[in-house]
């Protein structure tokens, strides 16, 4: 019996996230993909056409017979994937949430907006109350330097309160789309710096970490310092972090609470989520990025390397995969809470999961 399942666009659809997005959902249990969108350059060509494909895996037949639309054109979806270019993100989203469609954008354009939720289910789930029912909104995925960090304050911030943060990160070229960084630029080499990124991390954090009330994100009292450079690898951004607590931690401890880190039920159960988001490896020479984005379909991040600092209470070297867990993956799993919540407009509010 063919399962029902919700109807879903991917704005954005020819470039490096859009791809991962045509991918993972491919074979998605909940969403069916029924609209690809990209720039007027794309539009008007099957998508097989329109596409330069650089995944893995075989383009989706269903995906790449799609006739490619331009993205701000008329949607019948009311749920709306974003990996479109910053440059065009904010108006062509925000049009889309006007409409009352719930759009989950990969772009940086509409972050730190207060009634927008920059959302990662595994740490600030309530945050999506934020959108109310029916109205739909923008919900988005932070930076994906961010989300490997935020992921892994979080176990350390319940248990000892994050006070301050140092790090470092060592960026994949994927990072920034295609072509992205010219080769003679970065083989052989690491550029130590990436426009708007060290910015980006030093405030979303506090976003994310932070409490809801009154309607309203108040953001945690985190200070953070980023570093950020762009290093000749192809996916997965490796971070160095280390962390000062306002209760200071024993190893141990700190080992045990990143170790037991549990989402809740909630997001758990969703189709894209990894049976942990979080994996401390205890021996030495990790996580690298080559052997560790894939984990668990590229949506865990892997931490190692944790030791005591002699300048702050702890350090650690982490691992995620930027257009997965960082964007496309991180991106499905805020539309998969947003449904279970029932903050899908049009969908009836007895849809359930429990009935595909
Ligand atoms: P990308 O490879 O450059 O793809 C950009 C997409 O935007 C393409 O589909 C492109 O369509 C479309 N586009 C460009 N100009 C347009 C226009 N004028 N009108 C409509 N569509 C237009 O970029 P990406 O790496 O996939 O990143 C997509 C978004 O996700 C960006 O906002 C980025 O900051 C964010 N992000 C990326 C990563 C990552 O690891 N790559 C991680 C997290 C977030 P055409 O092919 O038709 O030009």
């Amino acid at each position: 019996m063919e399962r029902e399942r919700i109807s879903v666009a991917v704005l954005g659809a020819t470039g490096s996230v859009g791809q991962q997005f045509v991918t993972l959902l491919a074979n998605h249990p909940w969403f069916r993909l029924t609209s690809l969108l990209a720039s007027p350059r794309s539009a008007g060509k099957p998508y097989r056409e329109a596409v330069r494909w650089l995944q893995p895996d075989d383009l989706p037949q269903e995906a790449g017979d799609l006739m490619v639309g331009t993205a701000g054109q008329p949607l019948s979806e009311s749920l709306v994937f974003s990996a479109l270019d910053a440059e065009v993100a904010g108006e062509i989203e925000a049009d889309y949430a006007r409409q009352g469609k719930l759009v989950v954008s990969n772009a940086r354009n509409h972050r730190m907006v207060p009634h927008v939720p920059l959302l990662i289910p595994e740490v600030n789930p309530g945050h999506l109350e934020l959108i109310e029912p029916g109205k739909g909104g923008i919900v988005t995925n932070p930076n994906c330097s961010t989300i490997g960090l935020a992921l892994a304050l979080k176990p350390l911030h319940d248990a000892f309160g994050v006070a301050r943060v140092h790090v470092t990160t060592l960026q994949a070229v994927s990072g920034a789309g295609y072509p992205g960084v010219p080769s003679l630029d970065i083989l052989d080499n690491v550029v130590p710096f990436i426009s708007g990124e060290e910015e980006k991390m030093e405030t979303e954090p506090r976003k994310i970490l932070g409490q809801l009330s009154g309607g309203q994100v108040h953001p945690a009292e985190v200070l953070l310092s980023a570093q950020c450079t762009r290093v000749p690898v192809l996916d997965g951004h490796t971070e160095c972090v280390s962390v000062l607590c306002h209760q200071e931690p024993g190893l141990a401890q700190a080992e045990e609470a990143i170790s037991g880190f549990q989402p809740p039920e909630e997001v758990a159960g969703l189709p894209s989520a990894p049976k942990s988001p979080l994996l401390l490896l205890p021996q030495g020479g990790v996580p690298q990025p080559r052997l560790h984005r894939g984990s668990e379909r590229g949506m865990r991040v892997t931490v190692g390397r944790l030791r005591a600092c002699p300048v702050q209470h702890l350090r650690f070297v982490l691992v995620a995969h930027n257009t997965l867990r960082g964007a496309a993956g991180g991106a499905l799993l805020c539309g998969e809470l947003a449904l279970a919540r029932g903050k899908v407009p049009g969908v009836e509010p007895g849809w359930t999961p429990a009935r595909i």
